[in-house]
């Protein structure tokens, strides 16, 4: 079982992904399919007039400001534009796609974020009114049921908050979360750059750039190189690595073939590498 999450920031470019997903099904490999959704809500919310605000947490972490007109920007790029783009092209292909929220069924709850000091607008504040969360739980039924009919569930934020209603959530940590609750075999992370980078201000197609392999013992120094979104990656592979998930791929998705790349060991590989006791002494 495979999850495979696409970046928002691939643009139109994340339709790459296709051809391969095709690949792993005629292979028999059940596979949930996960897309963000950044560059097309920046573009929709330009023409509606909503312009994208973004969070730095204490962390450093950034993150969109979710406030409600935000929220209806997102869905609108996510399950209008992104979505039907992405699950045409996989039917397209041959591939019985299914596109889904989390709301759809139930399929993730979540639970708003709680208020939180953070820096927006270049201001200081405590935020209340962020619609974002994390993952409660996820439905995992309903993905056994598509996947045990022969359908490839291509998922996306939003997510439900059974209390507060929709909500934005990061696309790293939910694909994590889907792998972790699916028991899967591998995520794969497929973004707009070859994968974890020693230096990203510098040449991303330098060979010597990319880390070409991470196991978790080693993670604490290299969360030091990644900054902004990338380090959102990283805590999301982690997650996912403590949960079972093993291997965790970085890979590239502007290029051709990129999951069968990925698996090749052309991006970053994070692995567990966890040693039975056994053999531990
Ligand atoms: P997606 O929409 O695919 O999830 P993001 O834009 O959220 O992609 O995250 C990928 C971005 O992370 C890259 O475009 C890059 O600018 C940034 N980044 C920060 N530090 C690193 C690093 N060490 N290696 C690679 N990318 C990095």
């Amino acid at each position: 079982m495979y999850v495979i999450k696409v970046g928002g920031a691939l643009g139109d470019e994340l339709l790459q992904v296709c051809d391969d997903v095709r690949v792993l099904v005629e292979r028999g490999v059940p596979l949930v399919l996960l897309h963000g959704g950044s560059v097309e809500s920046n573009r929709l919310g330009q023409q509606l007039g909503v312009p994208s605000r973004y969070l730095t947490l204490p962390s450093g972490i950034r993150s969109r400001y979710t406030d409600r007109s935000t929220l209806d920007v997102l869905t609108m790029a996510m399950a209008g534009r992104v979505k039907p783009q992405l699950t045409a092209r996989l039917v397209q292909c041959g591939v019985r796609a299914v596109g889904l929220t989390g709301i759809d069924g139930g399929l993730v709850l979540a639970k708003k974020t709680p208020p939180a000091r953070a820096i927006l607008d270049e201001r200081p504040c405590v935020v209340r009114d962020d619609l974002t969360g994390r993952v409660a739980e996820v439905n995992t039924e309903l993905l056994r049921l598509l996947l045990g009919a022969g359908y490839v569930p291509v998922l996306s934020p939003p997510v439900i908050d059974l209390e507060v209603g929709p909500l934005n959530i990061d696309g790293d940590r939910l694909a994590a979360a889907v792998a972790a609750a699916m028991r899967a075999t591998h995520l794969i992370i497929l973004s707009n750059v070859p994968g974890l980078l020693r230096d990203p201000a510098r040449r991303a197609d330098d060979p010597e750039n990319l880390v070409r392999r991470l196991s978790l013992g080693d993670f604490a120094d290299h969360l030091e190189l990644a900054q902004g979104r990338m380090r959102v990656k990283l805590l999301a592979a982690q997650e996912a690595l403590r949960a079972g998930v093993d291997p965790v791929i970085l890979g590239d998705g502007r290029r051709a073939s990129p999951i069968q790349a990925a698996l090749a060991g052309q991006g970053t590989t994070l692995t567990a590498d966890f040693v039975p006791e056994e053999l531990a002494s």
